[in-house]
């Protein structure tokens, strides 16, 4: 099978980690999943004694979207061969020079997570494919309904967790209470789940963090904040902290309710998933787009927003732009058109980089 199975997945991150000890760090995520397995990041970048910006990428939360772990594993082992030979990097027609290279690592942490979920992936390459939760039997009820396993770990971080209160009684978001739901559910509570709560970990580890990817399939998008409603620029009092708007979330073209997103962010935010998809269209001509979450369907509990909100709910947290890659045109491309895949993606991931 050409794409990797789990143990190829962390042994392809360890074995970065040591071979490029100066440059890359292995780090031990604090929590196991819930079928007990071990999970790792890594830090690359080179050491700095001043704090440095971050980048945080992760992959491989929705167990079917099997290419993610590929696209961030390759990813962080082309910055890293280039980096220590001091060569440049080459994508189909995207290219980065080798002093593009040296800026990015010397400039910036990345923090790179490509196997948030090994149990749903394990699930979905061996048992059923089109798999996307996490494999958490405790709220299955006893039933003996496989559905009624799991945890949508995109819908479990705590941004409008509550959403059959945020939300418009004729709103759609893409989340649900019912634990048998076979694909959004979003779990008892927010961080109800060790994979989840392992995501926050990074984000509390490494305070420098300003931008962060959750890399997804499918569609050829690159997302960004807000995906609960359209955004605003004009009324920060129009926001998800306020309940006075309770009920009135989630409602496409109208004016009862936008997400506040101030205007530098909304602007920053769409250049950031402008150069990716840049990025992305050098290689083969692949056409993504910049959208905000919500234009792709209104959601609740996603890492995206969760990350954003944080700093509005304590100014203390740095602020983090959140954006959602969605890759290709299918969940199990052959493996063929999938390497082409990883060649866009990563090309648009490092223009990313490059643009913060
Ligand atoms: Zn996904």
């Amino acid at each position: 099978m050409p794409y990797l199975n789990i143990t190829e997945v962390e042994s392809a991150v360890a074995s970065l980690a040591s071979a490029y000890p100066g440059t890359a760090h292995l780090i031990p995520l604090p929590e196991p999943s819930i079928e007990g397995r071990d999970c790792h990041a890594l830090q690359i970048g080179r050491a700095s004694r001043i704090p440095k910006d971050c980048v945080m990428l992760i992959g491989g939360v929705h167990a079917r979207e099997w290419g993610s772990c590929e696209i961030l594993v390759h990813f962080a082992a082309d910055l890293l061969e280039a980096f220590e030979s001091g060569t440049g990097l080459g994508y189909g027609g995207t290219t980065f020079t080798a002093q593009q290279v040296q800026d990015l690592l010397i400039r910036l942490d990345l923090v790179v997570f490509p196997l948030v979920n090994p149990d749903g992936r394990l699930h979905s390459q061996t048992v059923d494919p089109m798999w996307r939760k996490n494999r958490n039997p405790a709220n299955s009820g006893g039933s003996s309904n496989p559905d009624c396993i799991g945890i949508d770990i995109n819908r479990n971080y705590d941004f409008l967790f509550d959403f059959t209160k945020a939300f418009a009684p004729t709103a759609t978001p893409q989340v649900s209470t019912d634990p048998c739901d076979q694909q959004v559910y979003e779990g008892p509570s927010a961080f109800s789940e060790p994979e989840t709560r392992n995501v926050r970990w990074l984000l509390d580890q490494f305070e420098g963090t300003r931008w962060f990817v959750d890399v997804h399939s499918y569609s050829e998008d690159m997302l960004y904040n807000w995906g609960d409603d359209e955004n605003q620029s004009d009324d920060p009092d129009m926001n998800f902290q306020n309940p006075r708007y309770d009920g009135k979330r989630g409602l496409p073209g109208d004016t009862a309710y936008a997400e506040y997103i101030p205007k530098d962010d909304a602007n920053t935010a769409l250049d950031l998933a402008t150069a990716f998809c840049q990025g992305v269209q050098g290689v083969r001509g692949a056409a993504y787009k910049p959208l905000t979450g919500f234009h792709l369907y209104p959601t609740s509990g996603t890492s995206d927003d969760y990350v954003f909100s944080r700093h509005f709910v304590d100014p203390a947290q740095g602020k983090v732009l959140g954006f959602t890659v969605e890759w290709g045109k299918k969940f199990h491309p052959l493996w063929a058109e999938m390497e082409k895949i990883v060649l866009d993606v990563d090309a648009g991931l490092v223009q990313f980089c490059l643009s913060t």
